[in-house]
């Protein structure tokens, strides 16, 4: 049975995942929005790294006729071409794209690009595929990952040799060659047979999240001991596998305090609230209160003059409710325009929005403290109010992970998408599940590729979508805020 390199790489993460993909593909998870951004962004590194060898042909792809693709790069190579990409070889059942094939004198030198900031573990089988393919039809030189290069600062001029690194891995390549063989011929027996019998473990997220979790762990109740707050992985594994399952099944194991109260909370149904720390917490707060959320964006290719490849954020959008001594709650929000670099605008903006006395709130403030710390490095006009701002906050992730307030439905988790629905579970309109864009990473992705949108209405949905899910982030701070005042008040 023929296999592609990915299938080849699926097949070492995991036989049973080769073996659904091949026979039982019906039961795979459908690639999601985030996935398809991930491989989109794949594909823009791809291209860009082309630069780094201009002149060459590409073989388009063709899923109907891989051998028309591979007819195309034999000849491409008989006509003397330097350089192929995705160029295409089948040899021994496996069916290989190369990324960049570059002729280097009387061998060929492989270059395979992904878009991570470094090589990965993963990446070498990778190339070590496709150098067993070639190597039957082609010399071969040296094979290299292609990468990002996280310390490349954009200065207004996009400069491909400096935005991408390029690391010889041809050693390692070439110890990888002697398993090759068996690796494929133990895949080739197991397709051979029927579904294999491969228990869950590490490996269903490991290198890569498998699409196949939703059919092979059905069976895992919820909750359950994968939902113990920052439990080691293969320590729940191993529970697991020795029938440790349940909560209730974990009920006398050596627990963390956090861990216990999960379990404690989940079994008897109650939640758990320390008064007397709501209150103390709560009672810090100065009037009116701003309740801040920033989203962000975070690239492979920076936009921006001092942006590096996924590491520097850019804050484009912000929402803010502010409550006032006598319960009036206002809001405000900016959203930049997709066309320009957002940071001194928004800097602008805040600077005028946040009220100049009382507390900021943010859920988990770190994030929020240092854009604002950046903003201000970035602005001398704002830089004073921004800097001051640091002393404000508050952090409202404080009484969820400090243990003051623990409701069994967090199942271990105090991100603000977990507190919300326990402590408001039949409020619609506190529902992320209503919103178009339901997570900060599709927020961020969404923004990312708004200007690539030529359709004005299209564009306008989806800032609309963005203002709405940034909007009920800090309304829910509202929210939890408030209950935790009810909470407090009782005596
Ligand atoms: S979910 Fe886990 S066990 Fe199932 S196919 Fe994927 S990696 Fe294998």
């Amino acid at each position: 049975m023929q296999l592609s390199k990915s299938q080849y790489v699926r097949g070492l993460q995991c036989h049973k995942s080769l073996w659904l993909y091949k026979h039982k593909r019906e039961v795979m998870t459908p690639t999601s929005p985030r996935q398809e951004f991930i491989f989109e962004n794949g594909h823009r590194v791809g291209k860009l790294a082309q630069g780094l060898f201009p002149g060459g042909t590409e073989i388009e792809h063709d899923g109907q006729n891989f051998g028309g693709m591979i007819t195309r790069t034999r000849r491409l190579i008989d006509q003397g071409a330097n350089v192929i990409y995705e160029a295409t070889f089948k040899s021994r059942n496996v069916l290989i794209m190369a990324d960049i094939l570059v002729r280097n004198r009387d061998v060929w030198d492989l270059y395979e690009v992904k878009a991570s900031t470094s090589v990965k573990p993963q990446h070498k089988p990778d190339a070590a595929i496709q150098w067993y393919v070639i190597q039957d039809q082609l010399p071969l030189g040296k094979a290299h990952i292609v990468h990002v290069n996280s310390d490349y600062e954009f200065n207004g001029e996009l400069d491909i040799a400096q935005l991408m690194a390029i690391e010889d891995i041809t050693d390692e390549v070439l110890e990888l060659q002697p398993g090759l063989d068996q690796n494929l011929q133990s895949m080739s027996n197991m397709l051979r047979q029927n579904e294999p019998h491969i228990p869950i473990g590490p490996q269903c997220d490991d290198p890569y999240e498998c699409d196949f979790k939703a059919y092979c762990w059905q069976d895992v109740p919820s909750p359950s001991v994968f939902n113990l707050y920052r439990m080691d992985k293969n320590r729940k594994f191993e529970l697991y596998h020795a029938g440790k399952i349940s909560y209730a099944d974990v009920c006398g194991e050596n627990l963390s305090k956090t861990q216990q109260l999960q379990v404690d909370s989940a079994l008897a149904r109650e939640v758990y609230i320390d008064r007397e720390a709501i209150r103390a917490f709560v009672d810090c707060a100065v009037y009116p209160i701003n309740f801040l959320d920033f989203e962000t964006f975070n690239s492979a290719i920076p936009k921006f003059p001092g942006q590096k490849p996924y590491r520097t954020a850019i804050p484009f959008q912000y929402s803010l409710h502010v409550l006032h001594p006598d319960g009036e709650i206002e809001h405000r929000e900016f959203l930049a325009d997709e066309r320009r670099d957002p940071r001194a605008e928004i800097a602008q903006k805040l600077a005028a929005d946040i009220t100049p006395e009382g507390s900021i709130v943010a859920f988990s403030q770190a994030t929020e403290k240092s854009i604002i710390r950046r903003l201000a490095a970035e602005s001398a006009e704002h830089e004073q109010t921004l800097i001051a701002m640091g002393d404000r906050f508050i952090d409202l992730l404080k009484p969820f992970q400090q243990l003051m307030y623990y409701h069994p439905d967090f199942n271990g988790s105090f991100s603000i998408k977990s507190v919300l629905p326990a402590m408001f579970p039949d409020d619609a309109a506190l529902d992320y599940k209503g919103l178009d864009i339901q997570a900060g990473d599709m927020a961020s992705m969404v923004y990312a590729d708004l200007d690539r949108i030529n359709d004005a209405s299209e564009r306008q949905k989806k800032r609309e979508a963005l203002l709405e899910y940034c909007k009920l982030d800090t309304l829910a701070m509202v929210m939890i805020w408030q209950k935790l005042s009810d909470i407090a008040e009782i005596s």
